[in-house]
């Protein structure tokens, strides 16, 4: 891989589309907020947002209906923790899966899939800055640099709904399984830069990558090789997760076993989780070019190598 495309990685756009997300013209993305003057929810603005802008680098960009419903709201739970699920009666709202396809010009049939959940919270109005416009952000700019770029390989990109019920994260993955697409990494960008007040004071740029299997340890040790390699800032970290859960874990259960999920902090340590203070002007737009360009190199090193990688 050429480094000289790390540096094609726009820090000017995932600020415009953070702030586009979560403040300007939207501060949430749920079924339950409407904008004033507006006639759709502020979820249904977000995907015509998202799939009008992955239209200009892919003629294949998905509308995948389904059905949620909102969490409730008790505060009598844990803090960063007061969504519960909700009641019988409580209305279900058509939503939507969005998924990009960027076709390699190989003929191996190996998907390389990246996920991220385009959802704000719908328990608490919060405008979800790290949990998880920065994962939308990082994939749309991989979207556009990676549309441009000679692959080999096919990359898909599932923008899902997880702050609402049930995650559909699952039935892409079971419709992947179903099709039998050979999915040979899964990478879900879920709250990249996030980490503690104390982290954000003293300027540190982290980047975690978690791991439930095995299979997942693997890609997620290439993420530190491949930042040594690239030269870039970023203390990147290897975890593994306590269970088996989140966007990835979808991924795992309908059989995709080299999954990952990749984040600012593990335990995530942002003092404002699932918080109205959850806000953009709290994100550390170098870390998250920083993971946005790890993630655009380990995507392309994939690519160029396949799965000859992880037997290096
Ligand atoms: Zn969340």
């Amino acid at each position: 891989m050429n480094p000289k495309v790390l540096a094609e990685v726009s820090q000017d756009r995932l600020r415009r589309d953070l702030f586009h997300l979560c403040r300007d013209p939207f501060s949430f993305r749920t079924v339950l907020y409407t904008r004033p003057w507006q006639s759709k929810n502020s979820l249904d603005e977000t995907d015509e947002f998202i799939a009008a802008e992955m239209r200009r680098y892919s003629s294949l960009v998905e509308m995948v209906p389904n059905r949620v419903q909102a969490f409730r709201c008790n505060s009598a739970k844990p803090l960063h923790h007061w969504y519960d699920k909700p009641q019988p009666e409580d209305p279900w709202y058509d939503a939507h899966n969005i998924e990009v396809t960027l076709p390699g010009s190989g003929s191996s049939g190996e998907i390389i899939q990246l996920i991220s959940h385009k959802d704000s919270m719908s328990w608490i109005n919060s405008p979800g800055a790290h949990d998880n416009a920065v994962g939308t952000v990082a994939n749309l700019e991989l979207v556009r640099l990676l549309s441009a770029l000679p692959r080999q390989r096919t990359v898909r990109v599932l923008f899902c709904n997880e702050e609402h019920t049930p995650w559909h994260s699952a039935s892409a993955a079971n419709a992947a399984r179903e099709r039998g697409d050979n999915i040979i990494a899964v990478l879900n960008q879920d709250s990249l830069d996030g980490k503690s007040d104390a982290d954000f004071a003293a300027k540190r740029k982290t980047h975690y990558a978690i791991y439930s299997t095995p299979e997942g340890q693997a890609l997620a040790e290439l993420l530190p090789r491949t930042a040594q390699r690239y030269q870039l800032p970023l203390e990147v970290f290897c975890a593994p997760k306590k269970c088996i859960n989140d966007d990835d874990g979808s991924f795992i259960k309908a059989g995709y076993q080299r999954t990952i999920m990749n984040l600012g902090s593990y335990p995530y340590s942002d003092e404002q989780y699932h918080l109205p203070g959850d806000i953009p002007e709290r994100v550390d737009l170098d870390n998250l070019r920083l993971s946005t360009q790890l993630l655009l190199a380990a995507v392309l090193d994939l690519d160029e190598r396949g799965e000859s990688i992880f037997s290096a």
